[in-house]
């Protein structure tokens, strides 16, 4: 069995093996890219590479790449805790083509290294192709030797990928691997296909077109490849474990998690502990790359996570700041991979204890006041707008915190009630404002912010490299 370490190692050697430069994690925050909130696919850094704007003097490359997707389009923030295979911050290992080999040769490519490398058996995988890419079925059967029941022709746009309105873009095949019977959850395609059964664990993309406008596509001279896995969920097949919390680094995390909390992972506690391990990743590794907490932007969706983490720290006892004590964990497992977590290591921890002191003031009484609003209320009942607005502007809740308390009950938030609260406190404030103290402009910031929240943060991250990898 061999660790998230080992796993890296042996991908990012495999394709320089096979003649990919090794390049390495591009940071969180995209460099000249406004449209993303957060890196969110390997691809990200080559964008320009992809559409010939810009000329590497490689022309294959293999990365592992530092992604988050904890706002914008790919949002998986609600999953985290409830799925086995989502996290807020992953590791995607990716190998690309720029205008090199293309389908035959990179289906071979990842074939070998989950059959040979990493010596998973055939017969717990299978894949999916694009309806009309009837090419990738072939190769299929004749490279793996996958029967025709294994290889599921798909013809939603999950299996096609495209980087925007125009621009390169391409059928995508997925791999599977399959857990076993008695996980719930059906073969992708299937009505239950978002169970946790059939894990999809890699995303070939293959870049064969241009579209040029809604109408018309052309086929690319030098059509390219893109692919991206999911390190959590290897390591888990890996390690013959179903849940990516599993998985060693997990394992540590949720240990130090237990000690620093002082509460065991059993039960019912397990969904906070796994959300706390998660969160205190994401907030580690986006502290290192220049994010900061803040009201707004990318700032405002680092604080939601750390206040989500703070909120089941407090679920499990916790009294006083205690996500900092999982940190040195945190950089004993990653820190060698990614050395910008030992270089930020201080500012991490401090920033985590102010942030955690300052929420830790009003999260009690926000806490009990949620517990008398919501006192007798059952699954399907909604909490009125007014209190969840009272939570998020007097004590600091986002939006989503509230929701994520609510959820284990079925309880809901009055949302357009919510954003009535919101547009009336917003135009009060600018009619009273006269530039009075530190709450006034706190009162005007809260909304301002959520407003962005509700927009900008839509907006934000938009088709590109949608569908990611
Ligand atoms: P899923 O359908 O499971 O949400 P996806 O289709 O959204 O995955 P892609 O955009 O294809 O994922 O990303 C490429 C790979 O990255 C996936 O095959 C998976 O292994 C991994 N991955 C995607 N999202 C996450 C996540 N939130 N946490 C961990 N790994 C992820
Ligand atoms: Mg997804
Ligand atoms: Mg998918
Ligand atoms: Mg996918």
């Amino acid at each position: 069995m061999s660790g998230v370490n080992e796993i890296r190692s042996a991908f990012l050697d495999y394709f320089a093996r096979e003649g990919h430069e090794k390049v390495a994690s591009s940071p969180l925050v995209p460099r000249n890219d406004p449209t993303l909130m957060f890196t969110n696919a390997g691809m990200v850094q080559f964008k320009n590479v992809f559409t010939g704007l810009e000329k590497r003097d490689y022309q294959r490359a293999v990365t592992s790449q530092k992604c988050v997707r904890a706002g914008g389009k790919h949002n998986d923030l609600d999953n985290v805790g409830y799925t086995a295979r989502h996290h807020t911050f992953f590791e995607m290992l990716g190998n690309f083509s720029f205008g090199d080999y293309f389908k035959e040769r990179a289906i071979e490519l990842a074939w070998n290294l989950i059959t040979r490398e990493y010596a998973i058996p055939a017969d717990r995988l299978l894949v999916t192709v694009y309806s009309e890419d009837e090419e990738a079925a072939v190769l299929w059967r004749k490279i793996a030797g996958l029967s025709d029941d294994r290889i599921i022709r798909i013809a939603t746009s999950d299996n096609f990928w495209s980087m925007g309105e125009t621009g390169p873009c391409g059928p995508c095949s997925e791999i599977f691997y399959d857990h076993g019977e008695g996980i719930p959850g059906g073969p992708p395609g299937s009505p239950d296909e978002d169970g946790d059964r059939f894990i999809e664990i890699w995303n070939l993309v293959f870049m064969q077109y241009e579209q040029l406008s809604a109408s018309e596509r052309v086929d690319l001279p030098r059509p390219s490849i893109d692919t991206g896995m999911g390190l959590e969920r290897i390591a888990a097949v890996l390690q013959g474990v179903h849940d990516n919390y599993d998985i060693d680094l997990f394992r540590a995390l949720i240990a130090s998690v237990e000690s620093a909390v002082g509460s065991r992972a059993e039960g019912d506690a397990v969904a906070s502990h796994r959300v706390i391990a998660d969160h205190i990743r994401a907030t580690a590794f986006l502290i290192a790359d220049g994010v900061l907490p803040s009201n707004e932007g990318r700032g405002y969706v680092l604080r939601r996570i750390m206040r989500r983490a703070m909120r089941h720290a407090k679920l499990l006892g916790a009294r006083e700041p205690v996500l900092y004590k999982i940190l040195p964990t945190l950089v004993a497992e990653m820190g060698r991979a990614y050395p910008e977590l030992v270089r930020a290591e201080a500012l991490i921890s401090e920033t985590l204890q102010l942030e955690e002191k300052r929420f830790l003031q009003t999260l009690d009484r926000g806490l009990s006041l949620l517990a008398d609003a919501t006192e007798g209320m059952n699954a399907g009942e909604r909490l009125s707008g007014d209190t969840a607005f009272k939570l998020y502007d007097t004590y600091g809740f986002p939006l989503d915190l509230t929701q994520d308390a609510l959820r284990p009950r079925g309880i809901a938030v009055d949302l357009d009630a919510f954003n009535t609260a919101m547009e009336r406190q917003k135009a009060e404030a600018r009619a009273s404002w006269v530039g009075s103290g530190e709450s006034s402009s706190e009162n005007i910031w809260f909304p301002v912010r959520d407003r962005v929240g509700a927009t900008e943060f839509l907006g934000y991250d938009t088709e590109r490299a949608e569908g990611a990898v």
